[in-house]
Formats: structure tokens, C-alpha cells, sequence
């Protein structure tokens, strides 16, 4: 598993050159923006349709989603041309899996595993040639990590289903195309054996969407009204929804894996190499340096348990408890790294910099630290998944479900 050293094979060298080719002729235009992150809402016109532009060109080529088959709407390709695209955009500040606002990246290879071969050839194409946008919608007012306790309910009515209930903390400040909701598809079931995943349409009458404007951006509440959802659109089968909920779990809590690193070290040095205190640049400072060496480490941590992950992932090893160890440290250096910022830099570290991509945006860092520990599941959640993966307290191992 050794990403850096190896030296691209004949082929690769190829596509790499093709790749760069590619983006040269394709980021032209794209110099003076700077990309807003996840849940942000500072992105501008210009911004989001470069970005959904962008998506659509990639997903032509198959290569927003390079490694999943061609007639879904891949380009059937292997881990290192992955590798090559996933570096070489990195190069430019994006990340392919989030080229724009939705979870596609998530969603995609759920319905690979779980979707019959007609909701595949319907749902798939779409997605993966960016061209919609696609909310995960588990989350409920009475509780997210316990999503098994989900009460929004889909009674199946002839040839639909019935959807009632609320959804919490989900999607983006643009509306979707398409709501991937887990729901409840027997209420007297028993736990775990009453679930199911629908794709609803996002303009499907009786949904109603209430964005909620948060310290870290906006996340909304999603309220089902009797909404009308045909039966085709049920994906993974009646009442088999915790099975379909465990391989998008693993993705979503660490198991994806990721190929870029965090650039915000980089930007740190920078910033304490031009910033003097009494004629002094901070980085002659030997604590601030301490501090920054903290910081460089823990990143590479983080860098490496991401792309060991997403190794296992693509040779379809999933590592027993690489998710969540991934997840538990990379939010809590996040954490780390904003109080690192605010030592560094003082009050410096509490003012938005709209002249740098929002990740590497000081302000942004310290902002969105305490909210990264709830999404996509808590801390305690990690901590629980870590521990039932390598058997404490248990006579087994839960095993870690395959993804795609
Ligand atoms: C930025 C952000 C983005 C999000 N995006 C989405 C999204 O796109 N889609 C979506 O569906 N949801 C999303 N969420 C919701 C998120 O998944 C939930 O916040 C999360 O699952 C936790 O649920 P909760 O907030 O209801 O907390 P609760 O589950 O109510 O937990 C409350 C507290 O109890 C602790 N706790 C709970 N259970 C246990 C246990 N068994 N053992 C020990 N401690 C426990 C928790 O750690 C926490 O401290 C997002 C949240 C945030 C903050």
C-alpha cells in the first residue's frame, strides 16, 4: 500500500498526462474562486455553477465516479486511475467526491450493492454523471446515532408508498434533486427488521423543506406530508433497510477513505512566516513552532489513516476498524487545530479571509470544529463502532460490512 513512491506504470503515465491535460483545459476560469466548503454558504453564483459545470464534465467522462462500471455511468476504471484523478484534482483545492453540494459519493455505491439491476439503470446514470443533487436523510428530532429508532414511516398504498414523518440537520443550502431516506416500513416490526430506504424525488407534493441556519452553515428540517413515492423506488427490499443502513454507515463514518491531504499546515507556516510581532516573524517563535509541529503531525496522521482507508475500501478489504478510528481522530485534530489557530494567532484566527479557500480559512476552522463532532454521527458513536470492531467487551469482532 504504498501510494508516493511507486512510479507510475507506462499506462498510468498516460492517463495522468491526459488527466492534467484535461483539468488544465477545464479549471481555466476557475483562478480567482475560492472554493467554499461542505455546509458552507458563503459560495457565490460564479462558485456553484463552475462547480456543478465541472461536475457534469467529469461525470461525461465517467470519471466522477472513475472505478464503477460503464453502464451505470463509470468509466470502469482501476484504483490507480482513481488514484490519478483524485491526486490530480486535489492539486486544484477540490475533492471528486465533492465536487458539488450532494452525497452522491455516499449514496452511489449503496445503490451499486443494494439496487435490483432496473433501479441501478434508473438511479445510477444521473448521480454519476453529476448531474443531480442527492441528500442522505436519517436524522429524526428524537435522536441521530440511534437511527434504528426511526419513526418517519412508508406504508406501502398499491403500487406506492406513503410517506409520513420529519427529517432533521440534513442537506445543503441548495434544494435536491433527490431525498436518500431511511424510513420506517413497519411500525409494529420488530427493531431492526422494520426498515427501508426510499429515493424520493425531491419535488415530490407533500415535502417540505425548512433550512435552519447554523453556526457552520445551513442544515434543514425535511417534513413528509402523506408524500406519494412510487414502490420502485424502494431500494434493498421491505424491511431489509438495516443491512442497506450498515454498508452506508461504514461509508459515511470514515470507511470511504480519502486520497487528498489537509492543506491548512501549509497555510499556517505561511501565514506565521509574513506575520512579525515586534519586527520578529511568528515562526522564529519556538513554542508557535511547537505548536505547528503538533499540528503537522497529527495531519499526517489523518492523511494516512485516510488513504489507508481508502485502499481497503477499493480492493474491497474493508479495514476492521479503520472507519471509525479515522473518523474519532480526524475530528477530534480538527478540534485541536482550532484552538491550536487561536493560540497562533489570537483574534487573527475569529476573522473570515475571503481571499483563501474556506477550508484553509482560519475562521472557518474554529468555526466548524464543534459541529464536525456530530456530523455524520457523534464522537461516542466512533468510540462504540471502534469497540465493537476490535471485540472489547465482546466475545466477537463485528466484522466491518463490505462497500463498493
Ligand atoms: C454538520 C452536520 C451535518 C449533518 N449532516 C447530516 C446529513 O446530511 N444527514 C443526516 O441524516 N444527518 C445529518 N446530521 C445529523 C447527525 O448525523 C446527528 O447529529 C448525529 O447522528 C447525532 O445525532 P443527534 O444530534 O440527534 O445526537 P444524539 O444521538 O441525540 O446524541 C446526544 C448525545 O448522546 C450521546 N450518545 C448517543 N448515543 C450514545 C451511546 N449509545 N453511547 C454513548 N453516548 C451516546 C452522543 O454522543 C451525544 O453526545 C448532521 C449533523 C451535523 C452537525
Amino acid at each position: 500500500m504504498d501510494f508516493n513512491v511507486q512510479a507510475d506504470t507506462q499506462e498510468i503515465s498516460v492517463f495522468r498526462k491526459e488527466v492534467r491535460e484535461w483539468l488544465q483545459e477545464n479549471m481555466r476560469g476557475a483562478e480567482g474562486l475560492r472554493w467554499s466548503a461542505t455546509w458552507s454558504t458563503r459560495e457565490n453564483e460564479e462558485e456553484y455553477q463552475f462547480r456543478r459545470k465541472l461536475a457534469r464534465k467529469l461525470g461525461e467522462k465517467g470519471w466522477l465516479f472513475p472505478m464503477f462500471p460503464v453502464e451505470y455511468g463509470g468509466a470502469g476504471l482501476t484504483i490507480d486511475h482513481q488514484l490519478v484523478l483524485e491526486t490530480e484534482l486535489d492539486h486544484y483545492g477540490i475533492n471528486l467526491a465533492a465536487v458539488f453540494y450532494t452525497l452522491a459519493r455516499i449514496v452511489a455505491p449503496v445503490i451499486l450493492k443494494w439496487g435490483a439491476e432496473e433501479q441501478k439503470r434508473e438511479f445510477l446514470p444521473p448521480m454519476l454523471r453529476g448531474e443531480v443533487s442527492v441528500w442522505q436523510v436519517l436524522t429524526e428530532p428524537q435522536g441521530g446515532s440511534d437511527i434504528a429508532t426511526c419513526r418517519t414511516k412508508a406504508i406501502r398504498n398499491g403500487d406506492h408508498y406513503v410517506v409520513n414523518g420529519q427529517k432533521i440537520m440534513v442537506g445543503y443550502h441548495h434544494p435536491p434533486d433527490f431525498l436518500w431516506t431511511l424510513v420506517c416500513t413497519d411500525p409494529s416490526g420488530p427493531r431492526h427488521e422494520n426498515l427501508g430506504w426510499l429515493y424520493i424525488p425531491g419535488n415530490s407534493a407533500g415535502i417540505t423543506i425548512q433550512p435552519m441556519s447554523l453556526m457552520m452553515g445551513i442544515k434543514n428540517s425535511v417534513f413528509f406530508d402523506n408524500v406519494r413515492v412510487p414502490a420502485f423506488n424502494l431500494v434493498g427490499g421491505e424491511n431489509n433497510g438495516w443491512r442497506v443502513a450498515n454498508t452506508h454507515l461504514e461509508l459515511e463514518h470514515g470507511g470511504e477513505g480519502r486520497v487528498g491531504a489537509d492543506p491548512l499546515v501549509e497555510r499556517v507556516v505561511e501565514y506565521c512566516q509574513q506575520m512579525r510581532v515586534a519586527g520578529t516573524p511568528l515562526m522564529e517563535d519556538t513554542s508557535i513552532r511547537d505548536i505547528i509541529a503538533d499540528m503537522l503531525i497529527e495531519l499526517h496522521v489523518v492523511h494516512h489513516f485516510a488513504r489507508r482507508n481508502f485502499w481497503h475500501r477499493y480492493v474491497r478489504e474493508p479495514h476492521p476498524y479503520g472507519g471509525a478510528q479515522f473518523r474519532y481522530y480526524q475530528r477530534m485534530v480538527r478540534l485541536r487545530n482550532g484552538e491550536r489557530l487561536q493560540r497562533i494567532m489570537g483574534y487573527d484566527a475569529l476573522v473570515p479571509d475571503l481571499t483563501v479557500n474556506e477550508v484553509v480559512d482560519f475562521e472557518y476552522v474554529v468555526r466548524s470544529g464543534p459541529g464536525m463532532l456530530h456530523g455524520g454521527g457523534t464522537l461516542d458513536t466512533d468510540r462504540l463502532v471502534f469497540a465493537r470492531r476490535v471485540g472489547l467487551g465482546r466475545p466477537t469482532k463485528e466484522k466491518a460490512p463490505t462497500t463498493i
